[in-house]
């Protein structure tokens, strides 16, 4: 069952007239109206029928791009996966996270203000944007 198969059987009522297809396809704010209009009236949802290919072509493409952008550098908080206690104020993984250097794969943790600006990989000397 590929994406837009599932968005349609999340578009059959009574989970389409909830906006619950519109969520699935990261359309949280129309999904919210659609919650609480009952999908405009059933006229939002009936004109949705037409427009749930491009929404899940749309979200796809949203959901590549996040990967593109992230995906290089490997940025991720510290403790991101860890199922132990989240870090205290004042730890390294607090304000630190770690991030990967794209050109020799070297881990680092770099401090949270530099979040958006350039860092140097101390290993290859690369310059790495730190993405927020
Ligand atoms: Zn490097």
């Amino acid at each position: 069952m590929n994406a837009t198969g599932i968005a349609y059987i999340l578009w059959l009522p009574p989970l389409g007239l909830l906006g619950v297809h519109r969520f699935y396809c990261g359309r949280v704010g129309t999904g919210l109206l659609w919650l609480f209009t009952g999908g405009l009236v059933g006229l939002g949802w009936l004109i949705d029928m037409f427009l749930i290919p491009s929404m899940v072509r749309e979200e796809n493409a949203r959901v590549i791009s996040r990967l593109r952008e992230q995906g290089p550098l490997g940025l991720m908080p510290a403790n991101h996966g860890s199922a132990g206690p989240p870090p205290q104020p004042g730890s390294l993984q607090y304000d630190h996270r770690v991030i990967y250097c794209v050109r020799c794969g070297a881990a680092m943790q770099v401090p949270l203000e530099a979040v958006g600006r350039q860092y140097g990989c101390p290993h290859c000397r690369a310059v790495l944007v730190v993405p927020a």
